[in-house]
């Protein structure tokens, strides 16, 4: 196992991550917005970070300017990244496809939305944030440097932060008892403890 490896399937990671959200924000279009939430300033703040979060690692592949800020990973540890980075991927897929049309790059509630509680949405109510989750914690094992290793987890916690409350909370006023009932038998990151 050496950087080179977890370098490239950074990479690669980029360029499907790139093809999945350019595909799926294709098919929307802002005549299918029946109703829109204002998102907190915060979450842009975030979304300029995560931005800069995304493109850093390919500065610090292709050239030697961020070098003064490199760390050293066990290898093992590089190893967990890799994982993380490929679950986050599948579920970045997985929560597209399961959304489908109901899938809005803001919060948008679209004409004809219905209320998915299947596939990857049956046990956790934010699979699509997860995978950004384990997109921040995974690139942080990979690339080894200060600047473009950790700076999705800082840019990514304010956007979860501040945003998946508005979401639900535009959810229950669109779906009503619908979206609570699914509240109850959901957790948003994780499965909910079976008491
Ligand atoms: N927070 C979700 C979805 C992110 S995409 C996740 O992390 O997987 C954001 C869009 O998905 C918003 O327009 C929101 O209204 C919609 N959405 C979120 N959960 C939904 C659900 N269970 N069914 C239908 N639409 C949903």
């Amino acid at each position: 196992m050496n950087e080179s490896l977890f370098e490239t399937i950074y990479l690669l990671g980029l360029i499907i991550a790139t093809v999945i959200r350019t595909g799926y924000g294709m098919q929307f279009s802002r005549k299918d917005i029946l109703q829109r939430q204002k998102e907190h300033p915060v979450v842009f703040i975030g979304m300029v970070l995560w931005g800069i979060a995304l493109f850093l690692p390919l500065i610090y592949m292709f050239t030697s300017w961020l070098e003064f800020a490199n760390y050293r990973i066990p290898a093992p540890l590089g190893v967990l990244g890799m994982v993380i980075f490929f679950i986050g991927l599948w579920l970045l897929w997985r929560s597209h496809v399961d959304l489908a049309r109901n899938f809005s790059p803001s919060l948008f509630i679209r004409h004809q939305h219905t209320l998915v509680t299947h596939g990857v949405f049956k046990t956790i109510r934010h699979p699509m944030y997860l995978s950004f989750w384990c997109w921040a914690i995974g690139q942080a094992l990979l690339i080894p440097n200060w600047l473009a290793g950790p700076l999705g987890i800082i840019a990514f916690y304010p956007i979860y932060l501040f945003r998946v409350n508005r979401e639900e909370q535009q959810l229950v006023e669109h779906f009503g008892d619908a979206y609570r009932d699914y509240q109850k038998v959901t957790g948003r990151l994780f499965p909910k403890q079976k008491r």
